[in-house]
């Protein structure tokens, strides 16, 4: 599994969601492609015109062993969670959170709101090392960002052509928003990482490869540099990160290694106990089913 070599473009087709009636394009995990470095879950959000006064909701809900990383393009957002953060998040802002024994959260589009809604929700896989640690929030109003021959690089976490994020990395990976415009562009990478592109809007050509919204492309390990053809005014996320070297289980909003560790934290959301606080929000908590292999046959 050592191999840093295999440069390569594999495309999968994101996956039609709904998140709190908010459509999403799943870009990860997918039957194809699970994990890219630590990036376990990749929603593209939107965009989603929100004029007509409909409000996105996304009730009270716990995650384990995950950060959460909310970026937005386009639109508002109210994060509130069990550690008593609220707080709004605007485009160019980030909000991450580190799950670790627990924590729960909720999120919703402000009262009133007039912009569409469009943005990501990823998620990174903790390591052994703070999985089972205590759970934090911090917003970052605003982030480092460096020039490129043809566009910007947003840094939300880790580290890209010299620029750091100041956001608590606890691994090696990293997360950057690029805006190109069109023409040739050539990116700096790590050879040790593996790498993929979400595209947000516009389209571009990777080596023979065109990547448009609602695909993936991964682009394996072993580069030095990238170079990507931009047919127009493109919006990317770029995620990278050293290959997981243990495999992770990931079941609805927990990320574990052994179904008992999963079992044990829906068990503790649905009795209410000590382990996921309670979140100041109106809406209604989440109803986690049950996880298949403890339901009755
Ligand atoms: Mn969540």
């Amino acid at each position: 599994m050592s191999d840093i070599s295999t440069p390569c473009v594999q495309i999968t087709l994101s996956r039609e969601a709904t998140v709190g009636d908010l459509h999403v394009r799943r870009a990860l995990p997918t039957q194809r492609r699970r994990t890219v470095g630590a990036w376990c879950f990749a929603d593209h959000m939107g965009p989603e015109d929100l004029a007509s006064s409909r409000d996105v909701e996304i009730a009270p809900h716990p995650h384990i062993g995950l950060q959460t990383v909310t970026w937005l393009f386009d639109g508002e957002f109210l994060h509130r969670d069990s550690l008593g953060s609220e707080q709004l998040i605007r485009p160019g802002q980030l909000n991450l959170m580190r799950a670790g024994h627990g924590v729960a959260h909720s999120e919703q589009t402000p009262t009133p709101h007039g912009s569409p809604l469009h943005g990501v929700q990823l998620w990174l896989a903790q390591s052994e090392v703070t999985r089972n640690g205590p759970s934090s929030f911090e917003h970052h109003a605003t982030l480092p960002e460096c020039e490129l021959r043809h566009g910007l690089a947003r840094v939300l976490v880790g580290e890209f052509a010299s620029t750091v994020s100041p956001a608590h990395c606890d691994g090696e990976y990293v997360g950057v928003e690029l805006d190109l415009s069109r023409g040739l562009s050539e990116l700096s990478l790590r050879r040790d990482f593996e790498y993929a592109l979400i595209v947000a809007s516009g389209a571009l050509d990777v080596e023979t490869v065109t990547v448009a919204p609602g695909r993936l492309a991964y682009l394996g390990t072993g580069r030095d540099e990238l170079a990507l053809t931009v047919r127009e005014a493109t919006r990317i996320m770029l995620l990278g990160g050293v290959a997981l070297s243990e495999p992770i289980l990931m079941w609805w909003n927990f990320v574990a290694r052994t179904r008992q560790e999963i079992s044990e934290a829906h068990g503790s959301w649905v009795a209410g106990d000590e382990r996921f606080g309670p979140v100041a929000s109106s809406l209604k908590r989440t109803m986690v089913p049950a996880p298949p292999w403890t339901r009755q046959r």
